[in-house]
């Protein structure tokens, strides 16, 4: 025991400190040592001994995790049959990645000195420092007797670092036991970062499994605690960190994507994080000029440090993908979250088209959500979001025939259709008929239902989103927004592309509905009425149709927006292009423009500062650039201030500038 620390202070003391690039306090200077320790401890050195010998025979071992004897029986001398569990598996052969070759250049002695400790782990030999200094430094290989040397040295004038000589191999076996002198809780951070990050509720045990598959090290339960809540102290720090940098981030925003909306509200009391909304003027511009007038509000709380909640409007693209196109995270503890969010939105979609359109908004059933729609929607046709419905009845009355009868009552084209269904509930259970009566059906069912969906019913655009949301609402708040730009922005560019290579009037899968009701209309009869009015005749009963208000009696026209097959007879009868009769939307021509603006990169945030030159002179409030993080990220003895207003906004217009002033002396 005392002789494994002073190895490790030997490393220390010799500056060939593989956690140098760290700040540690003092305890965390000891419990690297106690790390140590730790992963040397569980094996004891007789059954390294005896591995040894299996491995030089077989060129890997096994041995078993618990400690008993009995685990390993011994079969001949130099067969070990190991029992299960099985916790290590190691194969001496050099990762390529982590080769280290003569003239091989560094840029300075940290990144020096995690290639060496990356090339030992992963070559699985331990290193030992003979010197190291400002200039230099050379280790040998730790196993007994190995002549495997290396000396690296400064290059003059500049910081980087070269390996000048590695005179001989490695005659050694590698490590004989189960840890790694240089796997120090830093590199185990190192290694973890991006799956931590992907997943903050990874565990421990998680760590020490992925450690052991992927390097074959088995680390203590103490080290790879270490090693996440050191991460997760790195986390916090950004978490916190990019609520201060809202104000820049949204001043980016609008300057690389001038006409764009992203504001930042704070509390104006204690200047803590309340609201974000942020709107790239390509997709506003998509969604006013090319979808149809359809919006769907959604949310999802934040997965991160911070549990805030991310609130979503999207719109539909002629294929029926989500369009989302306005975005804002809220604080759990605002209220009044979805009324904020809708005055935005319309404050948003009024800035940007002189006559607005009579929108469809579909959403869960949050009263906050119909009292916004209420207020600043007034004159739109309100949807309930049918698979919503559907999860709240379905929690009532668990029975899946009940919930399928219930979709197609929602689907249903004609009130005759609709009552059938409901009818069929009602004999299978009269509760369920009377708990769906009570919704008005002119919120959610097909037949009544008096604004245009096309067809969308639902508004889960959570999970159309699927896993680029649910990754991105891990992060750090701009880190998310970020991700979320990075996505539409390749959507934007991949859908453009896409749609270039499309030949038709309509987009594929309009297309395709429309041939199959070409086809069905060949058995039609039609007979004319008048100009703008048919009779047609089909095997299952006849229709009126009417292509002047592209209107027909089986509904699906107008609740669709292709036309019927019904439809489709009427307009051959007068030699009319079928295609040219569905709403716009389901257009290429409409496709294309929804994709055609371009959504701009933002700068790296170092750049925030130097980029907003010119800002700081007009006399700006610094008061209003001042974000806190959200309560829940305040540190337990942290008192807010009470003098300070804390609002800022950087608001919608052309130049994308902030419409307030900003102070002379801001920072960041
Ligand atoms: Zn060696
Ligand atoms: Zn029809």
């Amino acid at each position: 025991m005392v002789l494994r620390h002073g190895n490790v202070q030997n490393y220390e003391e010799n500056g060939l400190d593989f956690d140098s690039d760290v700040k540690l306090d003092t305890d965390q200077e000891h419990t690297d040592v106690d790390d140590q320790e730790n992963q040397l401890t569980p094996i004891s050195q007789r059954r390294v001994g005896l591995m040894e010998k299996h491995e030089l025979a077989n060129q890997k071992y096994c041995v078993s995790h618990e400690n008993s004897s009995s685990a390993v029986k011994q079969n001949q001398e130099t067969c070990l049959v190991i029992e299960t569990p099985v916790i290590q598996s190691r194969v001496h052969d050099p990762v390529p990645n982590h080769q280290l070759t003569v003239g091989q250049q560094f840029l300075d002695v940290h990144s020096c000195r995690r290639a060496l400790r990356d090339a030992a782990i992963a070559n699985h030999f331990e290193l030992k420092t003979i010197k190291s200094d400002k200039t230099r430094f050379v280790a040998k290989c730790a196993s007994e007797g190995c002549p495997w040397r290396i000396h690296a040295a400064k290059l003059p004038d500049v910081p980087s670092f070269t390996i000048r000589t590695l005179p001989n191999e490695h005659n050694c076996v590698g490590i004989t036991h189960l840890g790694h002198q240089q796997a120090s809780v830093q590199w185990i951070a190192d290694t973890i970062e991006r799956s931590l990050k992907e997943n903050p509720h990874y565990k421990p045990k998680e760590i020490l499994e992925e450690i052991h598959q992927a390097h074959g090290i088995a680390l203590s339960y103490k080290q790879a605690w270490r090693a996440k809540e050191r991460i997760m102290a790195a986390v916090h720090d950004s978490f916190v960190e990019e609520f201060h940098l809202l104000p820049w981030y949204c001043h980016q925003i609008g300057r690389t994507n001038p006409g764009s909306v992203a504001v930042v509200y704070g509390n104006p009391v204690d200047r803590s994080f309340e609201r974000l909304f942020v709107s790239f003027k390509a997709s506003i511009y998509g969604f006013l000029n090319a979808c149809c007038p359809l919006i769907a509000l959604d949310e999802m709380v934040l997965k991160g440090k911070y549990h805030g909640t991310l609130l979503l409007a999207t719109g539909f693209d002629g294929e029926g993908a989500v369009f989302p196109f306005a975005f804002a995270v809220v604080d759990d503890e605002s209220n009044g979250e979805w009324m904020w969010f809708l005055s935005e939105l319309h404050n948003l979609l009024e800035a940007n088209i002189v006559n607005m359109p009579k929108l469809t908004i579909l959403s869960d059933r949050q009263k906050s959500i119909i009292d916004g729609i209420e207020v600043h929607f007034p004159s739109a046709f309100h949807g309930l979001c049918v698979h919503h419905l559907i999860v709240d009845f379905s929690k009532e009355f668990d029975n899946t025939i009940l919930a399928n009868l219930l979709w197609e009552a929602a689907f249903a084209l004609t009130a005759i259709e609709f009552e059938q269904k409901i009818t069929l509930i009602e004999e299978l259970s009269e509760d369920a008929a009377r708990w769906i009566r009570r919704i008005d059906p002119h919120l959610w069912a097909s037949a009544y239902f008096e604004g245009k969906r096309l067809g969308h019913l639902t508004a889960d655009i959570v999970q159309s989103l699927g896993t680029m949301i649910l990754e991105a609402s891990g992060l750090p708040i701009i880190q998310m927004m970020e991700n979320i730009r990075r996505q539409l922005m390749m959507w934007f560019n991949e859908r453009s592309e896409t749609s270039s290579q499309w030949t038709g009037i309509l987009v594929p899968p309009a297309e395709r509905q429309v041939s199959v009701a070409i086809e069905h209309a060949h058995t039609h009869q039609v007979l004319k009425v008048d100009d703008a009015e048919f009779k047609v005749i089909s095997a299952e009963g006849s229709h009126i149709v009417n292509i002047c208000s592209r209107h027909c009696s089986c509904c699906r026209w107008q609740l669709c927006g292709l036309p019927c097959a019904h439809a489709a007879a009427a307009l051959l009868s007068c030699r009319q292009n079928v295609s040219r009769f569905a709403e716009s939307c389901f257009t290429v021509a409409n496709y294309r423009k929804a994709y055609s603006q371009t959504i701009h990169p933002i700068p790296d945030k170092a750049l925030w500062r130097e980029l907003s030159v010119g800002l700081d002179n007009a006399g700006y409030n610094s008061a209003e650039l001042v974000i806190k993080p959200p309560k829940s990220l305040w540190p337990p003895a942290a008192k807010p201030g009470k003098k300070a207003t804390v609002y800022r906004s950087f608001g919608p217009h052309e130049t994308g500038c902030a419409l307030q002033p900003l102070p002379s002396d801001w920072t960041f």
